[in-house]
C-alpha cells in the first residue's frame, strides 16, 4: 500500500514560534516594550478555559506578555463590548483574542466588531475578513492562515488546482476557501446541504476538511495523490478524515493531532508580534 507523506504541523509551528520569540525579543531590545496579547474569556467553559490557558502559556514562552480578562458567564453584550473597546484603546495591548463561543445571550458579532482591526490578531472582524478576501494587508483568521503556511511549507502548488473545502464556518471554512482562491486555486465549498459529497471530493487535488464530524471523509473519497488537510478536531483526538484509509490514497496528509492544530496558536502569536511591531513603528 502506498503511504502519504505526513505534513508535520507540530514541527512547523515550533519553527514559527522560535522565529516569533526572536522577533519579540528584538522588539523588546529596540523599544523596551514587549508585545502584549490580551485574552478575554466569558464564563468558565472547561474547553475554553483550557484553550485560553494554552494560548497564555505559549505567549509567555515566546516573550509575549499575556493580559487576561476573565468575565462572568452572565456578562452582557454591552459589558463585553465595553471591555473590548477599552482594550482596543489601550496602547499597551497589541493583540486581542476573544475566546469563542461566548454564549448564546451575547451578540458575538457585536463583540468581535469592538476589536480594533489593528489588534484583531485572531482575524475575526469584518474588516479583517474583507481585507483577506481582497488580498489586502491585514490579519488572517489563524487556522486558515496556518493551513496556508503548511501548504507552502510542503511546496504545494495552488494555481489552477481544484480545492474542495468541506465546511463553511466564518472562522475556518469560508476564510480558507478565500485564501485558496486568492492563490488561484479553483475552489468548491461543500456543506451540510451538499449533494454527492463523495463525487465532489473525488475531483479534488486539495481537500480541506473543516466539519467537526469524526472520520466523515473516507479514503475512497480521496483522489490518488491528493493533498489532504484535516482541520477537524473531535472527541478522542480524531479528525474529520478517516486517516487510516486516506493515508493510503493521499500524496500528503496532515495527522490529527500534530497537523493543523498546533499551527493556529503559532499564527496567533506571530500576528501579535506583527501587531506590536506596527504599533511601535518597527
Ligand atoms: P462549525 O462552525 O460547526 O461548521 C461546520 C461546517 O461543517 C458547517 O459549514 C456545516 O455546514 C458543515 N457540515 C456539517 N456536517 C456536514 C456534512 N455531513 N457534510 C458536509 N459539511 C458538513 O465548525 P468549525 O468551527 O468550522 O470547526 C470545524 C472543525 O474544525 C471542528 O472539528 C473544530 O474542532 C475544528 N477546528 C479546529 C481548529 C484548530 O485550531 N485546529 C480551529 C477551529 C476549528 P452548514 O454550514 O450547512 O451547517
Amino acid at each position: 500500500m502506498p503511504q502519504a507523506q505526513l505534513m508535520d504541523g507540530a514541527g512547523l509551528a515550533r519553527q514559527i514560534l522560535e522565529e516569533t520569540a526572536r522577533r519579540a525579543a528584538d522588539l523588546k531590545d529596540r523599544t523596551g516594550v514587549a508585545p502584549c496579547l490580551a485574552t478575554v474569556l466569558v464564563g468558565e467553559d472547561p474547553a475554553s478555559v483550557t484553550y485560553v490557558r494554552m494560548k497564555r502559556n505559549r505567549s509567555r514562552a515566546a516573550g509575549i506578555e499575556s493580559r487576561h480578562v476573565a468575565l462572568p458567564a452572565d456578562t452582557t453584550t454591552t459589558e463585553l463590548v465595553a471591555e473590548l473597546t477599552a482594550l482596543s484603546a489601550d496602547p499597551a495591548v497589541h493583540g486581542i483574542l476573544l475566546q469563542h463561543p461566548v454564549g448564546p445571550h451575547v451578540d458575538e458579532r457585536a463583540a468581535f466588531e469592538a476589536i480594533a482591526p489593528r489588534k484583531d490578531v485572531d482575524g475575526v472582524t469584518l474588516s479583517s475578513y474583507a481585507a483577506m478576501s481582497f488580498g489586502l494587508p491585514g490579519f488572517v483568521s489563524c487556522t486558515p492562515g496556518g493551513i496556508m503556511r503548511l501548504l507552502d511549507a510542503y511546496d504545494v502548488g495552488l494555481a489552477g488546482k481544484r480545492a474542495v473545502v468541506v465546511g463553511r464556518s466564518a472562522i475556518l471554512g469560508k476564510p480558507v476557501g478565500m485564501l485558496l482562491l486568492g492563490r488561484d486555486a479553483t475552489v468548491t465549498y461543500c456543506h451540510s446541504r451538499t449533494a454527492g459529497l463523495s463525487c465532489v471530493l473525488r475531483e479534488a487535488d486539495i481537500v480541506v476538511a473543516a466539519v467537526g464530524s469524526p472520520r466523515l471523509i473516507r479514503g475512497e473519497d480521496i483522489r490518488p495523490g491528493a493533498v489532504v488537510i484535516d482541520a477537524g478536531y473531535n472527541a478522542g483526538n480524531v479528525g474529520d478524515v478517516d486517516f487510516d484509509s486516506a493515508v493510503t490514497r493521499a500524496g500528503l496528509i496532515t495527522p490529527v493531532p500534530g497537523g493543523v492544530g498546533p499551527m493556529t496558536i503559532a499564527v496567533l502569536l506571530e500576528q501579535t508580534v506583527t501587531g506590536a511591531e506596527h504599533a511601535l513603528g518597527v
